[in-house]
């Protein structure tokens, strides 16, 4: 990890020309690093959370009316909703909406225009109430039943009676019946009240619209959903893929220029670009990974009770993947290097360091033509004086005119 961040330093953050960056120039980059990062983020979140979202599509409060369809016609069903728990781009967000939770959405808000369903819903408590109190006093005559019998039985007076209410053995019958004749009444009441909101005609209309078009909405939702966990890796993919490439040739363009500032700006940028799209890369990998088939492993192994084999198999095969991938780093790492000793500033590096580009030994440019230690070619002849010249630099130390490479 320490060389790692090492070598993403010195890979990133030093020049490696005849200049070094300014503390200054890296607090710059690391700035713009910074921005860049987050505004890809952002862009990534507009991309899957704003749009190409089913749930954008079919809000919860669409999905929830359609599941819940066939209890519209019940006021009571109107108690939650507007979900927006996060209102950032809503407008667009409305836009996004499928036309059918459109349609259904007015239709709810026209009901809740033309009805009081607060009030309705209180009215509706109340009678909740008093029928839940009727039904207490009844079960209360109902237990008592007996014991009045009781009492009557040992002659015990009114007034020094354990039961509530003045209820004796002659008045219980009367009270029960009075009490289930009021619990009756406050239940059609309630039926009414629910009636009457069913019969409304835009509760007719919301119920007839969610029938006809319950099913055929629901397989949308099914479509939009089925597929989403590999399209939003996607999406993200889609919208990172054009920067990478963008700054990949900056970079390299840059680099071919070897107009150092701007390719240490682009590489940077192109880094931070990269760490979005390899996450998404690999939860895509993650996805199509059939996790079924490795849990079906586990059981083979299982009933031959060695399970524990399956886990040797994963860091096996961990382990070769990682050699093969770091065997693969070293090797462009070393052409890399190879490449980087041929351009320029490398080679002034090493002529006013006097130092051999090929084997870092010392060497000596103005008495040298060859490396003593590797054989390298230190002089060629100029075309223009025929004199003897650095190899690798553009001009000639004697004449001066451009040395063709
Ligand atoms: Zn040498
Ligand atoms: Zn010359």
């Amino acid at each position: 990890m320490k060389n790692f961040i090492k070598s993403f330093y010195t890979n990133n953050f030093i020049y490696k020309g005849k200049e070094k960056l300014s503390k200054l120039t890296i607090l710059a980059l690391i700035i713009l690093d910074i921005f860049v990062l987050s505004t890809l983020f952002q862009g990534i979140d507009f991309q899957t959370k704003v749009i190409n979202n089913p749930n954008t599509k079919f809000p919860y409060d669409c999905q929830d009316v359609i599941t819940y369809s066939s209890s519209m016609d019940d006021f009571n069903s109107y108690l939650y909703n507007n979900y927006n728990y996060d209102s950032k781009y809503q407008n667009i967000k409305d836009l996004e909406v499928d036309e059918r939770c459109n349609t259904i959405f007015d239709k709810v808000e026209l009901i809740k225009n033309k009805i009081d369903i607060k009030n309705l819903k209180k009215q509706n408590e109340e009678l909740n109430n008093k029928s839940y109190n009727l039904s207490n006093q009844l079960t209360y005559l109902k237990d008592n039943y007996n014991t009045i019998l009781f009492e009557k039985m040992s002659e015990q007076e009114i007034d020094k009676s354990i039961i509530k209410g003045e209820v004796s053995a002659e008045n219980i019958k009367e009270k029960y019946e009075l009490l289930t004749k009021e619990l009756e009444s406050i239940d059609k009441e309630k039926e009414k009240l629910s009636n009457e909101f069913k019969e409304e005609n835009l509760v007719k209309d919301l119920i007839s619209y969610l029938a006809l078009n319950k099913d055929t909405i629901l397989i949308d939702i099914e479509k939009a959903q089925k597929f989403y966990s590999i399209k939003y890796e996607l999406v993200i993919l889609l919208f990172l893929i054009p920067l990478v490439a963008i700054f990949f040739y900056l970079m390299k363009r840059y680099l071919h220029k070897d107009k150092y500032i701007l390719y240490i700006i682009f590489k940077n940028i192109l880094i931070v670009t990269l760490i979005p799209t390899f996450i998404s890369f690999f939860s895509l990998i993650n996805i199509f990974i059939p996790k079924i088939f490795l849990e079906k492993v586990l059981m083979f192994f299982y009933s031959l009770e060695i399970p524990f084999i399956v886990y040797y198999l994963a860091i096996a095969i961990a382990v070769l993947i990682f050699i093969f991938i770091i065997i693969k780093i070293q090797k462009k790492f070393k052409e890399d290097n190879e490449k980087l000793k041929n351009n320029n500033i490398s080679i002034i590096d090493a002529y006013n360091k006097n130092i051999c580009i090929k084997c870092g030994n010392r060497v000596d440019f103005t008495l040298m033509n060859y490396c003593p230690c590797c054989q390298n070619q230190l002089k060629i002849e100029c075309k223009s004086c025929h004199a003897n010249t650095i190899k690798g630099l553009d001009y000639c130390s004697n004449c001066g005119s451009n040395i063709e490479k």
